[in-house]
């Protein structure tokens, strides 16, 4: 955290970034230089939307209270990216099951909780757009940047562009088939490639191959080389992974793909066997480099900050509320 001239002599141009994760959130505020002024974490409460969006606002105060007072009137206002399927035209999240959110009018809320102007987002895309523009994306036109945590989704960048489709869906590569007969997914699909691959994935695969609880992937991913279970859950989850990749890349010709979430923490043990397996299986798609994210966790807040930046400067002003 900085306190530099900018924030101190009321010239900048300050943006509080939220990001709402399933289990936790982040606050940021952040200048145009992606300088972080201010930071505050807080717990997502679950499945109490009411709840959720009451500690979306405290913790939007707790970070605005740790700017110094003079910097405080340079808040233009704030970017909120949110899981889940969000309307962002018209500041709606429309569902979010961890959260408890159903058709709750968020940016509204929080605009009138707090008198500043809100930007809404959602969470994979945000964190997609700011690895493109300025994390292991820059200078790339055609990529996609694929976020593994407890769920898999992706952001697809074509042209230099963010490809949304028609419902605003556009990416659920967890949900791409890649087992027909694999495991039910939580979205009632059998064999998705988030319910073999994901973090959360992995973690269910070990304890159902071994019987033996694990806090998460990385438990999983600890025990490689010296536990012969984690190293065939393993060569599974990255098999599937290369498969979902593969299809992805058949369809949509990336030239880079990024790789971001809790599991990229792994790195090369993740990219290297999912390139390699890709490499092996691929005959009409050129096979793209794989990077991992550069931006990491601040992924989500640098994108919501930077999204509610452009919406404000297509729009001529931050003072809409509409
Ligand atoms: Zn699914």
């Amino acid at each position: 955290m900085t306190d530099d001239q900018h924030s101190t002599d009321g010239h900048a141009d300050l943006v509080v970034a939220v990001d709402v994760g399933g289990t936790g959130m982040a606050a940021e505020v952040l200048d145009q230089e992606r300088t972080t002024h201010a930071s505050a974490t807080a717990a997502t409460p679950r499945g109490d939307g009411a709840a959720a969006t009451r500690a979306v606002v405290a913790l939007i105060e707790k970070v605005l209270s740790a700017l110094p007072a003079s910097a405080r009137p340079a808040v233009r206002g704030i970017g909120l990216a949110i899981p889940g399927l969000v309307d962002t035209v018209r500041g709606v999240a429309l569902y979010s099951a961890n959260v408890g959110w159903h058709n709750t009018p968020v940016r509204d809320r929080v605009q009138a909780a707090l008198g500043l102007p809100v930007v809404l987002h959602h969470d994979v895309t945000a964190a997609g757009e700011a690895e493109a523009r300025f994390g292991a994306g820059r200078g790339v036109s055609d990529l996609l940047v694929v976020v593994i945590g407890t769920g898999i989704a992706a952001v697809v960048i074509g042209g230099n562009r963010v490809v949304h489709g028609g419902a605003g869906q556009a990416g659920e590569l967890g949900h791409v088939v890649v087992r027909p007969d694999g495991p039910l997914c939580g979205c009632g699909q059998r064999g998705c490639l988030e319910a073999l691959a994901s973090a959360s994935g992995i973690a269910r695969s070990y304890t159902t191959a071994t019987g033996r609880a694990v806090t998460g992937a990385a438990d999983v991913w600890a025990r490689l080389g010296r536990d012969a279970a984690a190293d065939r859950v393993w060569q599974d989850a990255t098999s599937a992974l290369a498969d979902g990749v593969l299809t992805a890349c058949t369809l949509l010709a990336p030239d880079l793909v990024v790789f971001g979430g809790g599991l990229a923490e792994a790195g090369q043990d993740l990219l290297a066997p999912v390139h390699q397996q890709l490499t092996e299986r691929a005959r009409v798609a050129s096979v793209p480099s794989f990077a991992r994210t550069e931006l990491g966790r601040r992924a989500g807040v640098i994108g919501a900050a930077a999204n509610a930046r452009d919406h404000w400067n297509s729009t001529g002003a931050s003072t809409s509320t509409t």
